[in-house]
């Protein structure tokens, strides 16, 4: 089996599939006016057959598992469709989603019913009045009750994600808040340093700040570093016994990010980004039309790897095409 490897050896079991840029949610750092319809765009994000194609000779490459994301993912009215062609047609063995929890409480069961492998979902506070400042809703209480919903049905992979905003969600307290909630919830929480888009850069430079400061706090209270698995997502992680879930930090800063990516992305109109933050993308809608596309989709992607570059050189303040991340998927 041909498999997806790059000129620097790492291999690609994993794809980032956004299934649409739109987002009913306004996060300060990606679409602080919601998501903006161009009417001269007709919002042609992949459509069924061709998300059967792509993930049916994705899995031929020895892909593994896909994460939905968006934009908001679950926005899409076929969205447990696509979740259903990606287990059983695909045969990908971990579909997974990252999602803002938009009426996560009503879906819940909808989702453990679909046989999604895990969740992340996106909280940047637990404080009721930042999280509405951040996104532009009042729906945290929501969020919540959908993830004691999840593991009242025994789902067991919840992850939550926050993007560290510099005074805004940094405080000791709001770190203590976060212990306590996974004290108490089987649920890895990670912060997120925020990243530069092409959109974002006065919002960058008043609230980026170093995930050094939630490191200190966790050596401070004796969280013990846990060194990566074998399927490990680009998250540093902690552990401690007294605790039923995960602390991690992503930093794509860091000068080691890139050395363990395992992924490649898809955008919701068909581009393959060999990189969230590379200039290297190119359109493989045309081969996804009809199923005997299929040898030439799979010489296409293949022939692709290796432009992939070592690092995303966003430490020297490249953005690459990324406007914001609702059109990549984070
Ligand atoms: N709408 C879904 C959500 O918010 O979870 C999925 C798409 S969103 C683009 C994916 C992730 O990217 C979210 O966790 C979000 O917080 C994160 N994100 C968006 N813009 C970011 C930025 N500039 N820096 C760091 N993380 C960002
Ligand atoms: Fe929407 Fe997610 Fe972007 Fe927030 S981070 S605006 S929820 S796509």
């Amino acid at each position: 089996m041909q498999i997806l490897k790059d000129s620097f050896g790492r291999t690609f079991p994993y794809i980032r599939l956004s299934i649409t840029d739109v987002c009913n949610f306004k996060c300060g750092y990606c679409l602080p006016n919601g998501y903006q319809v161009d009417k001269k765009d007709n919002r042609k994000f992949l459509h069924l057959d061709e998300i059967k194609r792509l993930s049916k000779v994705f899995s031929k490459l020895g892909v593994q598992k896909i994460r939905l994301t968006g934009g908001e993912p679950t926005v899409r009215k076929d969205f447990f469709e696509i979740i259903k062609i990606l287990k059983n047609e695909a045969e990908i063995k971990k579909v997974v989603i990252t999602t803002n929890g938009y009426h996560l409480d009503e879906k819940a069961k909808m989702l453990v019913d679909s046989g999604l492998n895990g969740i992340n979902i996106s909280i940047d506070s637990l404080d009721r009045n930042t999280f509405k400042t951040i996104t532009g809703h009042d729906r945290l209480s929501e969020i919540l009750r959908g993830i004691q919903n999840l593991q009242d049905l025994n789902f067991d992979n919840i992850k939550v994600n926050a993007v560290l905003l510099k005074n805004i969600n940094t405080s000791e307290k709001d770190f203590d808040t976060w212990a306590n909630f996974i004290k108490k919830n089987k649920v890895d929480f990670r912060y997120i340093e925020l990243m530069r888009t092409g959109d974002n850069l006065n919002y960058f430079n008043k609230y980026h700040v170093s995930s050094k400061i939630f490191k200190e706090y966790l050596d401070k209270n004796n969280w013990i570093y846990q060194t990566f698995g074998k399927d490990a997502g680009p998250s540093l992680n902690y552990i401690n016994p007294d605790y039923r879930g995960k602390f991690g930090i992503i930093a794509p800063y860091s000068k080691d990010f890139c050395r363990t990516c395992n992924r490649l992305r898809i955008t919701s109109r068909g581009d393959l980004r060999l990189c969230l933050f590379g200039n290297t993308g190119i359109s493989i809608r045309h081969l996804l039309q009809k199923d005997d596309q299929i040898n030439e989709l799979q010489d296409l992607i293949l022939g692709q790897m290796k432009f992939k570059k070592e690092s995303h050189y966003l430490e020297l303040g490249e953005t690459g095409l990324t406007k914001n991340l609702s059109t990549t998927g984070g």
